[in-house]
């Protein structure tokens, strides 16, 4: 509760250029994004997590001391600035601040100034050169990666909201695992005590042993998988966000992937449009994937499209991205892809039992190139087909065993899907890599800092 506890920072820069402080003498703490002036006048551009704002300061009213404080403060230092808010039409974000007391919080060395400088940020043009990688510490704080990490906190808020509305239970599983869910070639092997165990590639097969006892679960949580090529949409750990449903089909799947994505573009329509703006998306874009509903077609249609293309498929492929890309250009919303050749898919995907070359799933490819966002379906749920589907396979079963068993005892119908948050973010903020929306992203070639 707000009110109860006494804070230490009580007034944001956002409220003071939203007009709640017109006139009235404030106490602002955060820190110098710029800084220029005279021997007599400073102009320090303040800011906080929640906006920023021109702040004016002259040796006259300050005195000699805590003007040459002022005048002697670099870039990312931490300050205290104690003003006047002045309405200011020419200001930007209308307001500025007459300093008239300034504390310095946190200095910085000026023989070690802030690295991320304008020009290592226009070298980058908006993508992230592997300078501004290395010092991913510092460059959090930029303005793009303050923006993509709010629209991310959104995404992430709307994902619970829109769970917990309809009563889903979250549910959290282990990250250290003796088995595969997504097969073998890109499990993470970690050293276990003289054995060997995995790091998970997802949520999906310890919530599947609770589904007789929650019934609708969901989380949000990290997968790894050692994607060895790097490309703009893998990350080797990544931000899943994952349901399983009981009793549920397909159908029913899908609904909850599409009502899941219109209701984070419509959370960030309600929350996030100035930042959306800021980084060029249109809001119109993001309007219509909230609101338009998503066309579904076949992977049997969607091979039809490409060789209709030109592009070389054979059926029962699975759909690499190059290919996605392509499909995603007869679109501009988010499409589903159903009905997926049994062998393009692993052992826990449900045969259609009208047509066993088919299982029962979808993927959800989002426009503009942006291809797959959620994978999912319903699971094979007989004790039966789950023994059939792993001897195909052909794999080691031990690691299955618990999974066997669930079916054993009362297995129902259910199904369920994974989406891939980071993706989501990267689309929506129409961000050109993954890395961009992650805070310390992880690929093949980096774990650092
Ligand atoms: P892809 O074919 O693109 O590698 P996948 O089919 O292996 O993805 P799923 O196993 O279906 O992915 O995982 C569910 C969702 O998790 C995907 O739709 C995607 O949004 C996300 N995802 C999967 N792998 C990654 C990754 N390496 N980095 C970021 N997100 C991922
Ligand atoms: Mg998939």
């Amino acid at each position: 509760m707000r009110d109860t506890i006494e804070m230490a920072k009580d007034i944001w820069v956002g409220d003071v250029q939203a007009g709640k402080y017109d006139n009235e003498t404030v106490e602002l703490k955060g820190w110098i994004k710029r800084a220029r002036g005279s021997n007599k006048i400073r102009f320090v551009v303040l800011r906080d997590s929640t906006g920023e704002i021109q702040c004016v300061g002259k040796r006259d009213a300050l005195g000699d001391d805590e003007f040459d404080s002022l005048k002697n403060s670099i870039i990312e230092t931490s300050v205290i600035l104690t003003g006047v808010v002045n309405v200011d039409d020419r200001a930007s974000g209308g307001h500025e601040l007459t300093i008239t007391s300034v504390e310095i919080v946190g200095p910085v060395n000026p023989e070690k100034p802030f690295p991320i400088t304008e020009s290592a940020m226009s070298a980058a043009d908006g993508g992230e050169t592997e300078f501004l990688l290395d010092n991913r510490h510092l460059y959090l704080r930029t303005s793009r990666m303050t923006t993509m990490l709010k629209i991310r906190s959104t995404v992430f808020g709307a994902i619970h909201s829109y769970f917990r509305n309809l009563d889903f239970l979250e549910y959290q599983a282990p990250n250290f695992v003796a088995g595969a869910v997504e097969g073998g070639s890109t499990l993470f092997e970690v050293p276990y005590f003289g054995k060997k165990a995995y790091l998970t590639q997802s949520w999906q097969l310890y919530a599947e042993a609770a589904m007789p006892a929650l019934e609708r679960l969901y989380t949000i949580a990290p997968s790894f998988r050692a994607e060895k090529s790097r490309t703009r949409r893998h990350l080797t750990e990544f931000w899943h966000a994952e349901m399983e449903i009981a009793w549920a089909s397909n159908a029913e799947v899908m609904e909850h992937g599409e009502g899941l994505v219109r209701h984070i573009a419509k959370t960030l329509l309600e929350e996030r449009s100035t930042e959306l703006e800021s980084l060029g998306r249109n809001l119109d874009d993001i309007r219509r994937f909230a609101d338009t509903p998503f066309p579904r077609i076949s992977y049997d249609e969607a091979v039809r499209r490409l060789q209709e293309k030109g592009v070389e498929i054979e059926w029962g492929e699975d759909l690499d991205y190059s290919k996605e890309k392509i499909l995603t250009q007869d679109f501009d919303v988010p499409h589903f892809l159903t009905n997926y050749p049994k062998i393009a898919k692993p052992f826990y995907h449900r045969v259609n039992p009208e047509d066993d070359k088919y299982v029962l799933c979808h993927d959800l490819l989002a426009p503009e190139g942006y291809g797959e966002i959620i994978g999912g379906g319903e699971r094979t749920w007989s004790e039966h087909e789950i023994l059939q589907r792993l001897e195909e396979e052909g794999g080691p079963t031990d690691a299955y065993q618990f999974y066997i068993d669930t079916r054993s005892y009362g297995g129902v119908p259910h199904g369920g899907f994974g989406l891939g948050v980071d993706r989501v973010v990267s689309w929506l903020s129409g961000a050109d890599h993954i890395r961009e929306v992650i805070p310390f992203p992880r690929d093949s070639r980096r774990v650092t800092p």
